[in-house]
């Protein structure tokens, strides 16, 4: 086992890392902007360096100087958490030629994984369902044209490099498709340095359901059941909650399979999700796999009682995973609150600034993953995140009270949050009955 790991991101995921490290004995080398140095995470790591200034290109995605810094430090490891340099094969790459472990899974799982075009071309191959559309890059308009006049309208333009929803764009007609194809590819270009764009029906109102995977590299890989993601703003998610309401054991347990055979095509290891859309008639479709832990991994952890990021440092150090799919039980349900510094009654604006007053809410079943704490100052420069409330009790019935309660007792003064936003979602009907979809929030809540 590894005896001293640099934690290469910041907020709660940091955080979250240093303390799967902790409880595994292993020493921790933090690293932050000078944005970020009164980061909650410093106070607790064994070693901290500063890695450059706060734009995140100078510094979280700041390869040489992460590099330096781990080298400098003699780390054995760098956890590069989720979001920067987590899906980067290249920092892989650079890691692995410095005999530096990444934790994560191989350079060539993550390129193929990273390009959605050839992840698909791998699910098909693996008899997975995707979704009707290109079989690969669109290079026109009239390509475009031609196969949506096939699949039929609306479609969706995405993006090969795509992620947190850019460079997508849906259309109902052919004028809005020639539009949407040069935009979607502008984006992209901007967001991604890549234009390339793909086609696919676009799935009218669907679900979105998720398989966690985890692998180790001695050829063991399961699957820890599913989360439902389908309450999103602008294909951003919000809430995640596990078991997916709707879903029957047969399904569940076909999808399972499914992203356990897709993850043995890419040769992958560590921990990963494949993603799905599931249809009015409970049809499932694979959209794309992410090659990197995710921010809604603790509602799986709450209901199969494991501990993700301990397991990705295991695989890492070359050990098996600690238990086999039978092994993996599901008790309960739960569901994650993301809690944001933004002002969901202005358009969700983000709202940086000092935490004056704070008190996390607690609990029998109340998980409460932040780096925040009273008299901290929410930076401008990243992400809006501030805090995950994750709720775990014996029924979804259950989980909703003590959300309701936890809501309330969480006190953030000084910024806005989307807390009160959830108090009002977990009143509509359709969220209580589980009846909801992609497009849930975005219908009733964040009206354009
Ligand atoms: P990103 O990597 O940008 O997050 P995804 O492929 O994961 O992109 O899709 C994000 C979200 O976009 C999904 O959760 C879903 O809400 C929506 N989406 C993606 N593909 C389709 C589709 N074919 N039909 C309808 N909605 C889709």
């Amino acid at each position: 086992m590894f005896s001293r790991i640099l934690i290469a991101n910041r907020g709660e995921i940091a955080l979250r890392i240093l303390r799967a490290c902790k409880d595994l004995g292993i020493e921790t080398v933090a690293v932050y902007s000078e944005a970020d140095r009164d980061s909650l995470h410093l106070r607790y790591a064994d070693e901290t360096v500063c890695i450059g200034p706060a734009p995140s290109t100078e510094s979280y995605l700041n390869i040489p100087a992460l590099i330096a810094a781990a080298e400098i430090a003699d780390v054995e490891a760098i956890h590069p958490g989720y979001g920067f340099l987590s899906e980067n094969e290249h920092f892989a790459e650079v890691c692995q030629s410095c005999n530096i472990k990444f934790i994560g899974p191989s350079p060539s799982a993550i390129a193929q994984c990273g390009d959605k075009v050839a992840a698909k071309r791998l699910a098909k191959e693996a008899g997975v369902p995707t979704v009707p559309g290109s079989d690969g890059p669109i290079d026109n308009e009239q390509e475009a044209l031609a196969i949506a006049r096939k699949i039929g309208f609306p479609v969706l333009i995405k993006a090969a490099a795509g992620g947190g929803g850019r460079g997508m764009r849906v259309a109902h007609n052919e004028p809005s498709l020639v539009t949407g194809f040069h935009s979607a590819r502008a984006e992209a270009e901007k967001a991604f340095k890549d234009s390339t764009v793909y086609l696919e029906k676009y799935i009218e109102k669907p679900r979105h359901v998720e398989i966690q995977i985890l692998g180790d590299t001695h050829g063991n890989i399961v699957h820890l059941g599913e989360r439902d993601c389908s309450l999103q703003r602008r294909h951003q998610k919000l809430l995640e909650e596990s078991p997916c309401p709707v879903l029957d054991d047969k399904t569940r347990a076909a999808m399972g399979e499914a992203a356990v055979r897709l993850a043995r095509a890419a040769n992958y290891y560590s921990a990963g999700t494949v993603e799905f859309l599931l249809d009015k008639d409970r049809n499932y479709y694979f959209i794309e796999i992410n090659s990197r832990i995710q921010v809604e991994h603790p509602v799986t952890e709450e209901v199969t009682d494991t501990d993700l990021i301990r397991e990705m440092i295991r695989v890492a150090a070359g050990e098996r995973l600690s238990f086999r799919q039978e092994d993996i039980k599901i008790r309960g349900h739960a569901m994650e609150f993301r809690i944001n510094a933004e002002d969901p009654d202005h358009n969700f604006k983000p709202s940086p600034g000092t935490i004056h007053t704070f008190v996390a809410p607690a609990g029998p079943g109340v998980r409460w993953d932040s780096h925040v704490y009273q008299g901290y100052t929410v930076p401008p420069h990243y992400d809006s995140m501030v805090g995950k409330l994750i709720i775990h009790r014996h029924t979804r019935k259950q989980v909703i009270e003590v959300a309701r309660r936890a809501l309330q007792e969480l006190t953030v003064e000084g910024i806005k949050t989307t807390a009160g936003l959830f108090l009002r979602i977990l009143e509509h009907s359709d969220f209580a009955s589980g009846e909801v979809d992609t497009g849930f929030i975005d219908r009733y809540f964040a009206p354009r």
